[in-house]
């Protein structure tokens, strides 16, 4: 389809998704000195590490023996911005389809909230696809959002000397007990609707550990019913289900960390080759998708031997943004030092 491009801001790259490898993307291709824009549907940047674990800390990034999630995204967003990346954010992307401006083949990307994008080159960073957290069948639960139930941890501080409540029995549950032990009242309450814990089972130790102690008041296998309170939580009501019996405890605080839903949403139905309906497969040596000057990269891109960790991520983001600026100048793929 033919588009008049007068007037319109056509930008080299199209990054969709501002996470990790998004971030390193931007950074790469606007090192390059590409035109960028960023589509991220959340209302902020940094990817899972911001929305999920902000506070936790991260090792295994080289040159950080050790630092703090939030942290870690703060000098990934100066890096990545630097060279005046445009952001597009609480957009979720829509339809792709191929147009003709002036002589030239470009990507027309839309999203939900009414962006009409032209561009270059793609490169899809979208992570496990727009993601949202996982809630409990629960009248009126979501009246409670705001006045003390809580889906994620993004400040420590919010918890200071508050008595809490945490649902869950995956790693990030155990995590956040054992995590805001230097900040909530103590004990907190970690309930779980099975007897045994998912997660790491250093994690689990510790946390027995810490009910040993007093400090943390396992709760197996008991099931979250009710939330009371007035203007703010003041009491839950909890179900022991081997014997039926509710209990009632007063508490601030409710933090559910039952895992999160993530769907690709309308990427999927772009022709691209669909991976457990959650991962893109790329050609592993440029990171191209089935469709021409679409690339993708970090924990969306999927080949044999995938790992998805923010280390792997960075280095895809390298290699499909330097294939980006050189389809979008039409010269050979060249890397640049960015020693000066
Ligand atoms: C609890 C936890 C702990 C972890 N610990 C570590 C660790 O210690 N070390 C490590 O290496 N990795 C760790 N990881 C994994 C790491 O966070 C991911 O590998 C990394 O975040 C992937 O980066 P990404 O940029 O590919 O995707 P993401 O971080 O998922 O970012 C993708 C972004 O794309 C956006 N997006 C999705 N769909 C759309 C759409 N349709 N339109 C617009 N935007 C969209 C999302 O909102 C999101 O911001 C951990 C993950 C979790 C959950």
């Amino acid at each position: 389809m033919a588009v008049n491009g007068a007037g319109r801001d056509i930008r080299d790259v199209t990054i969709i998704g501002g996470g990790p490898a998004g971030l390193a993307a931007a950074y790469y291709a606007g090192h390059r000195e590409a035109t960028v824009r960023i589509v991220e549907s959340l209302e902020q940047l940094g990817g899972q590490v911001a929305a999920v674990y902000p506070e936790k800390h991260i090792f295994d990034i080289a040159g950080y023996p050790k630092i703090n999630g939030q942290d870690y995204v703060d000098r990934m967003v100066e890096q990545g911005l630097q060279f005046g990346a445009d952001v597009r954010l609480g957009e979720n992307v829509k339809d792709l389809e191929r147009v003709e401006v002036e002589g030239e083949e470009l990507w027309r990307l839309t999203t939900e909230q009414g962006g009409d994008y032209l561009t270059r080159t793609i490169i899809i960073t979208a992570g496990h696809g727009a993601f949202e957290p996982r809630t409990l069948p629960i009248e009126g639960l979501e009246e409670w959002v705001g006045r003390g139930l809580h889906y994620f941890v993004k400040r420590k501080a919010v918890f200071a000397g508050r008595r809490c409540l945490i649902v869950g029995g995956g790693d990030s549950a155990l995590d956040w007990t054992i995590n805001l032990q230097d900040t909530a009242a103590l004990p907190i309450h970690l309930v779980h609707r099975r007897d045994k814990f998912r997660g790491l089972e250093a994690s689990v130790s510790h946390v027995r550990q810490l009910h040993d102690s007093g400090a943390a008041r396992i709760m197996t296998p008991f099931e979250l019913r009710e939330l009371r309170g007035g203007h703010h939580l003041e009491s839950v009501v909890l179900e022991d289900t081997t014997d039926s019996s509710l209990h009632e405890i007063e508490l601030d605080e409710v933090i559910l960390q039952l895992g999160f839903v993530s769907r690709l949403g309308h990427i999927a139905d772009w022709g691209l080759e669909v991976v457990g309906k959650k991962q893109v497969r790329v050609d592993p040596t440029s990171f191209e998708t089935a469709l021409p000057n679409v690339f993708a990269a970090g924990d969306v891109a999927y080949y044999d031997g995938k790992i998805t960790l923010i280390t792997v991520g960075l280095g895809e983001a390298a290699i499909a943004a330097n294939q980006c600026v050189a389809r979008a100048r039409g010269v050979k793929v060249q890397p640049a030092y960015s020693t000066e």
